[in-house]
């Protein structure tokens, strides 16, 4: 993701938001592969630093942020080290980009922030007004469901949270076009889409732009 590393937000200048704490509740993730990323960090960037130059433990971390509800959650652990004496608390690595970017750990690689994912989502959809439906549907602009048109229906929230403390979307869904795609191909990647755009139009509610479906038939 190296793109990422250059302009959080979409803000020049703004980088590398998620390397640091600043006033943040905020731990980028347990780095479970610590073992395996220190061998790669002593073997290509310095033979000297040990486990704890990479990383902080319960017992430190959760003294050194002690008004942070993450810094309080064992199984946050261990955290990459960062640096609280700096400006915006950033991890040790970090310098203008991550000094380690090639070899730094899986929780930093798969991290995206969701300004992240709603960008690439934003790019997959449009809404579309249609005569024949009595709500504003949705249009995949690409990939496998490309020209597929659908609309939400109930949409609600799991009484029971998942492994992040957040709680499930629940909702319903009916396909209003399928293109001529056949309905069996619409398994567990259609529905994680429309889950994802689900996220992004909910947020999106009091700015719609509706598309008219009829002036845009290309
Ligand atoms: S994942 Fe998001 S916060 Fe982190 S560097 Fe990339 S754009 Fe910035
Ligand atoms: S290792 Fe690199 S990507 Fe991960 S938090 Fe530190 S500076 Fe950011």
């Amino acid at each position: 993701m190296n793109y990422c590393m250059e302009q959080c937000q979409g803000l020049k200048g703004n980088n590398g938001e998620c390397c640091h704490i600043r006033d943040k509740n905020w731990i980028i993730g347990k780095v479970k592969d610590d073992k395996e990323l220190l061998a790669r960090v002593q073997k290509e960037y310095d033979k000297n630093l040990t486990w704890n130059d990479l990383f902080i433990d319960y017992d430190e971390g959760s003294k050194m942020f002690p008004d942070k509800p993450d810094w309080q959650n064992k199984d946050l652990y261990p955290a990459m080290r960062v640096r609280p004496e700096l400006e915006g608390s950033p991890c040790v690595f970090f310098d203008n980009g991550c000094k380690i970017h090639d070899i730094k750990s899986d929780v930093c690689k798969e991290y995206k922030c969701q300004w992240l994912v709603n960008k690439e989502v934003r790019d997959k959809f449009v809404y579309v007004e249609s005569k024949s439906q009595n709500q504003t549907c949705i249009g995949i602009k690409g990939g496998k469901f490309a020209g597929v048109v659908y609309k939400y229906g109930k949409v609600s929230f799991g009484k029971e949270e998942d492994e992040n403390g957040n709680l499930p979307l629940q909702f319903q869904y009916d396909i209003v076009d399928n293109n001529g795609i056949p309905r069996e191909q619409f398994g567990d990647d259609f529905f994680n889409l429309i889950g994802d755009i689900l996220v992004l139009v909910m947020e999106e509610q009091t700015k719609y732009e509706p598309i008219n479906r009829e002036n845009n038939s290309n």
